[in-house]
């Protein structure tokens, strides 16, 4: 019998690309997804890519009555992957008890749903901004967490301790919380991918964008920055990289090959890379040339920062194989694909 996953956020961007990686790996998969930042149709188009359409239960995390409602009725869970959150840094700044709310009540409602429902792992989606600016690189999960410069990261660091403390506290449950560091690209299909609202705040989606005409130019923010060319660095990685992942994740905690019940890993490539290094990618795999300005630098924004993801390749068997022209060449098909360009 097939093992069941539970996928919360799984029209989104990278739980879609996850749901596909499950499939095709012979996980039945189950979606929560409220639509708040997704689309229906992407259950579809999973479909359409795996010819199995997961089930889509469409409500609010938040809600403890409706999750459990749903969980009455679903049986044998071996593991919940936890997308679900609001992401947008800027705005959980403006919007800072939205995203309490939304990211952490959600958080608790499930965990308090494994205890109920005898769900015995989580997977959860941490991110590398609970680093901030460390002072070694390449970055280990030893590295030291510093105090987080906004809402929303401090929704990951009070998720990791809430899930630390929980797992501490229910012997029958363990956990992994994957750091994600700067996940680019869409599925080799051209069927599912990222979809920002409104105006991008990651690069990609911004050189994207711009390529095609809905942003005027690129703003590249900062080019004093002490990096050799001046511009942020970050550790981009492939989404369809990260959706694997999280299949080496649920094989460890459902295979019991984890060594202790709550872990951490790294997810990143281990090289970083500088805004410049992104656009010069993207202009030689589209051939598009890109109108950029370089503005003030951005609030909120570290110099640079990459991964070290050693201990995710030596404990999950896991790493990147996507290069960065690949991830561009996968996202300029999306970005075109949906404005039906092609
Ligand atoms: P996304 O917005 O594309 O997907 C999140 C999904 O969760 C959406 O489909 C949204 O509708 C749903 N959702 C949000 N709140 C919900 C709720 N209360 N109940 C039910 N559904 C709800 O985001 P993503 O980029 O796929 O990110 C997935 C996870 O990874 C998030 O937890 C995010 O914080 C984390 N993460 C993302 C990045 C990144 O750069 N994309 C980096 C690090 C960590």
């Amino acid at each position: 019998m097939k093992k069941r996953i539970l996928v919360t956020g799984g029209t989104g961007y990278i739980g879609s690309h996850t749901v596909v990686e499950l499939i095709e790996n012979d996980y039945e998969v189950v979606i929560i997804d409220n639509l708040y930042n997704s689309d229906a149709e992407t259950a579809k188009r999973i479909g359409k890519i795996t010819g199995t359409t997961p089930h889509l239960e469409v409500f609010d995390l938040c809600d403890g009555k409706k999750l459990n409602k749903f969980l009455d009725k679903t049986e044998n869970i071996s593991a919940i992957i936890h997308f679900a959150a609001f992401k947008a840094v800027g705005e959980s700044v403006n919007k800072p008890l939205d995203y309490y709310r939304n990211n952490l009540i959600s958080l608790m409602n499930l965990l308090d749903a494994m205890i109920v429902h005898q769900i015995p792992s989580i997977v959860f989606s941490s991110s590398c901004t609970v680093y901030g600016q460390p002072e070694k690189l390449p970055v280990t999960e030893h590295t030291p967490i510093q105090p987080a410069i906004s809402p929303y990261g401090n929704t990951k660091q009070i998720g990791e301790e809430i899930i630390s403390d929980t797992i501490s506290a229910n012997h029958g449950l363990k956990a992994i919380s994957l750091r994600y560091f700067n996940p680019i690209g869409a599925h080799p299909s051209g069927l599912i991918g990222e979809l920002p609202r409104g105006v991008p705040e990651n690069l990609v989606p911004f050189i994207t964008q711009t390529a095609i005409g809905i942003r005027n130019e690129l703003q590249v923010f900062g080019n004093d920055y002490n990096t050799p060319d001046g511009s942020c660095i970050r550790d981009y990685l492939h989404v369809v990289d990260l959706a694997k992942a999280h299949v080496a994740a649920v094989d460890r905690l459902t295979g019991d090959k984890n060594k202790k019940r709550y872990e951490v890993f790294n997810l990143g490539t281990g090289k970083g890379v500088s805004v410049f290094e992104a656009i010069e990618s993207f202009e030689r795999v589209s051939g598009v040339k890109l109108k950029y300005r370089i503005t003030n630098r951005r609030p909120g924004d570290i110099e640079k920062i990459w991964a070290d993801p050693s201990l995710a390749n030596r404990e999950m068997g896991w790493k990147t194989v996507y290069s960065l022209d690949e991830a561009m060449r996968s996202a300029w098909k999306w970005e075109k694909s949906i404005r039906k360009i092609i």
